[in-house]
């Protein structure tokens, strides 16, 4: 058990405004997590939140474009990265795949000050109840050779197509594909918002 990370940045000078603070606290526990696609990365965090920020996870979810969202009860989820899911909802986020506690504590005080961000800055933001649009693995593939020559490093082409699918491969990865198909490729792939 960790005590709460506070150090966000966010102490205001004379100049500056005082952030509505939403989120000022919580504490985080690790597990070994054996998921991870990542060498390294082996742990798992979860951050139990002093507070409810559930009102915020909107407005988050319309600047971070969430991969699944649901309204009720409010969880939002969305890739971070390096093959990272985080997940949020009204009282915890969940963090998959950290290498140490001290990345965890990095990406939970991004996180932290972005959900005061999106909360001060509410009225500024229109809030979304949707997950954003996501790529699907078969329309990947049809834009890729097919012939499973391996040259990426993958066994199949659709093991690669469910790679991008994720975020975690590019066009520029299968060095099969010509200049003219990987551009295709690219630009369907550029429709999608991957990491934040
Ligand atoms: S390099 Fe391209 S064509 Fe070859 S297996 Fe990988 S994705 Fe398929």
């Amino acid at each position: 058990m960790f005590p709460a990370t506070h150090d966000t940045g966010l102490i205001p000078t004379v100049t500056e405004r005082t952030q509505e603070m939403l989120l000022t606290s919580f504490t985080v526990e690790f597990s070994n997590a054996d998921c991870c696609r990542n060498e390294g990365q082996s742990l798992r965090c979860f951050a139990r939140l002093d507070q409810n920020v559930s009102e915020a996870l909107p407005y988050l979810n319309a600047i971070l474009g969430g991969y699944t969202y649901i309204k009720e009860p409010p969880l939002l989820t969305f890739h971070y990265s390096k093959g990272k899911l985080i997940t949020v909802d009204a009282d915890s986020i969940a963090i998959n795949c950290v290498k140490n506690p001290i990345e965890a504590r990095e990406i939970l005080a991004w996180l932290q000050q972005e959900i005061n961000t999106v909360w001060e800055k509410r009225q500024e933001i229109t809030p979304k109840y949707t997950a954003a649009p996501w790529p699907k693995p078969a329309n990947i593939l049809r834009l890729l050779p097919k012939t499973d020559c391996g040259q990426c490093g993958q066994p199949t082409c659709i093991a690669f197509a469910t790679l991008a699918a994720s975020g975690d491969k590019g066009a520029e990865h299968c060095p099969a594909l010509s200049s003219e198909a990987q551009k295709e490729l690219a630009t369907h792939l550029s429709r999608f918002h991957f990491d934040v």
